[in-house]
């Protein structure tokens, strides 16, 4: 229980650092759920569950892009094997960087051993709750379905169209089951979300070709009378041409 404990206010400093010196998101402050109001810490997805997580916006001007960091926080232990690597490693099924962090300074066995087991190592400075970089995490690639599960556990969802991640406490996000060819009925197991910014203006969009569309067959319809008028007209005088 000790153990437990000690690993849990370092947790918290590792957090700390990480969005202050680093700007991650590390909580979601607007959500109804304590736990996510507190930090994103001890979540995970299939049994994988880091000590803390934090999310960054580092798309650019055309395209959103998340970027997700796992850090798992050892106590001061005399070395960090292989196995606390592995189990580092382990969250990059969902993340795009993962870290070892430790209160203490790394032996130059253990900065080879990071760089081999391809895992990133923060040094953290519990007093100054301050995570110095010692070896950079290698870029992973997760899968999509991961980042997006992930994700919506933080509450946050993705919107299918803007490609945005949306914090579901602030806007209005509408879920819908779409069609899909590997399903019987209409019930696919998976739900998509469109968000309240894009669905208006698909709204608007629609509407807009609505307008066009009856101000065209209005058009046709006046078009048509006159044609129709026209004919009748003419059509008398030719009658009346005929009687002469
Ligand atoms: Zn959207």
């Amino acid at each position: 229980m000790k153990r437990k404990k000690k690993e849990n206010t370092l947790w918290a400093k590792a957090k700390h650092s990480l969005e202050r010196d680093y700007g991650y998101i590390c909580s979601n402050p607007h959500s109804k759920r304590d736990k996510l109001k507190r930090g994103f810490i001890n979540i995970g997805l299939g049994g994988i569950i880091p000590d803390v997580i934090g999310i960054k916006d580092i798309g650019n001007q055309y395209e959103p892009k998340i970027e997700i960091i796992t850090i798992e926080v050892k106590e001061n232990l005399p070395n960090y094997k292989e196995r606390h690597m592995d189990q580092v490693r382990r969250s990059s099924i969902f993340a795009h960087k993962v870290f070892l962090a430790a209160p203490r300074e790394f032996k130059p066995e253990e900065v080879e051993l990071a760089v081999k087991e391809r895992v990133g190592l923060f040094e953290l400075n519990p007093d100054k709750q301050k995570l110095k970089l010692i070896v950079p995490s290698p870029p992973f690639e997760p899968a999509e379905n991961k980042v997006i599960e992930l994700m919506r556990r933080l509450e946050y969802y993705k919107c299918g169209v803007c490609n945005c991640y949306w914090n579901k406490n602030l806007i209005n996000i509408t879920g819908y089951r779409p069609m899909h060819a590997f399903s019987e009925d209409e019930n696919t197991k998976f739900v998509k979300f469109i968000c309240e910014k894009c669905s208006s203006k698909l709204y608007d969009l629609h509407h807009k070709n609505l307008k066009e569309k009856f101000a065209e067959e209005w058009k046709f319809t006046k078009l048509k009378k006159k044609v129709d008028s026209v004919t009748f007209q003419f059509k008398k005088a030719k009658s009346k041409l005929k009687s002469i």
